[in-house]
């Protein structure tokens, strides 16, 4: 990889900023399992500060701060309601019901993200001993496999609401809430007003090198802090990088405005490509995911061929291919991406035999 590669993999791919360097260097830390690291205190009650919640535990990853969520808020058994796109049901390895004996209830998805709050209404269970018991909701914002679309407040709301009606709880996968916050123009805590968790990364758009962290009230946080213990995710000294976890959440939310316009201004020249398919109002955020009908290449021969032009992406699918924005991509790198497109999808239709053997 050269120095002027453009990597759209992910949002993950980041380095830490210069303020984050300079931050962990100097951060003074203690043993956090007997509760003693300055920095790590501070991060979480800097976070439950901003997301107006009663507390905070700064876990390892995305993936543990959800399956503490989970198995802090259900028990063997216990049904869950989530949406059949969700990162938790597709992507972490089915850890809930792996670990936790929790039963997952996959509901269609929207294209938008959202999961129809009727359906799943009438799918909580009643009190019957045939029946699991449905303890929670789960939703995401914003949706990853959606392409990064962001679930409005009112939705929010009203799938708390709807919960809580039902004695359930509402769990927010927020990987990605910051990004929903910026898009939406709202406070990052308006959207969890309903929410009883959620788990928030500082390790993507925010650019931190590690970390996510856990919200809700102090009960909820007390037993996600002995979920996390379980998990293998007590740690030392970490506030050398829950340093870096306060720059992101001090210094690099607004910013995500800038990688947003990005992965607009990226997703309009695609639609203008010939066998490309996007409809770029549907990018809200940082994730930019399109369809590519053509014959004559595979997603993974254009990634391929993207990647000899010094473009890096992800192909998602045998039809899809997925772009994210970040800190380092600038507006001009979304140009010398769209040329790279244009140049290996002309190329692509001059002959199968040459796609093979450049893109193969
Ligand atoms: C990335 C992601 C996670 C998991 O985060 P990791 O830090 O990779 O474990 C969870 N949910 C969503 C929606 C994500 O995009």
């Amino acid at each position: 990889m050269t120095n002027n590669t453009i990597d759209l993999r992910s949002d993950t791919v980041t380095q830490p900023t210069e303020a984050m360097r300079k931050a962990m260097a100097a951060a003074p830390v203690g043993d956090d399992v007997y509760g003693e690291d300055p920095t790590v205190n501070r991060l979480e009650a800097m976070t439950a500060d901003l997301l107006e919640k009663e507390a905070a535990v700064f876990v390892s990853s995305g993936t543990m701060g959800n399956l503490a969520s989970l198995l802090s808020h259900c028990g063997r058994g216990d049904e869950m309601i989530l949406g059949d796109q969700a990162h938790i049901f597709l992507s972490e390895q089915g850890g809930s019901a792996g670990l936790g004996g929790v039963h997952p209830r996959p509901m269609p998805t929207a294209p938008d993200g959202t999961l129809d709050l009727q359906m799943v209404a009438s799918s909580i269970r009643a009190d019957d001993e045939h029946y699991p018991r449905t303890r929670l909701l789960a939703i995401e914002n914003t949706h990853n496999r959606s392409g990064g679309r962001c679930l409005p407040v009112e939705y929010m709301d009203a799938a708390g609401k709807l919960a809580h009606s039902r004695d359930m709880k509402l769990h927010v996968d927020g990987a990605r809430l910051w990004n929903a916050a910026v898009a939406l123009n709202v406070a990052p805590a308006r959207l969890l007003k309903e929410a009883d968790s959620a788990s928030l990364c500082l390790s993507k758009g925010l650019g931190a090198p590690v970390g996510s962290v856990i919200v809700g009230d102090s009960d909820f946080v007390k037993r996600a802090r002995r979920m996390r213990k379980i998990l293998g995710g007590g740690t030392r000294q970490a506030g050398i990088i829950a340093a870096a976890g306060i720059v992101a959440i001090t210094e690099m939310i607004e910013r995500l405005a800038d990688d947003h316009a990005n992965a607009h201004k990226l997703a309009q020249g695609l639609a203008q490509l010939d066998g490309i398919n996007i409809d770029p109002e549907t990018v809200e955020t940082d994730i930019v995911i399109f369809e590519l009908c053509r014959d004559d290449i595979t997603p993974a021969q254009l990634s391929a061929g993207l990647r000899e032009l010094g473009v890096l992406l992800s192909p998602i699918d045998s039809t899809h291919l997925r772009a994210v924005t970040n800190l380092h991509v600038t507006s001009t790198d979304i140009e010398r991406t769209l040329d790279a497109f244009a140049q290996v999808l002309h190329s692509g239709s001059d002959g199968a035999g040459d796609g093979v053997r450049v893109y193969g």
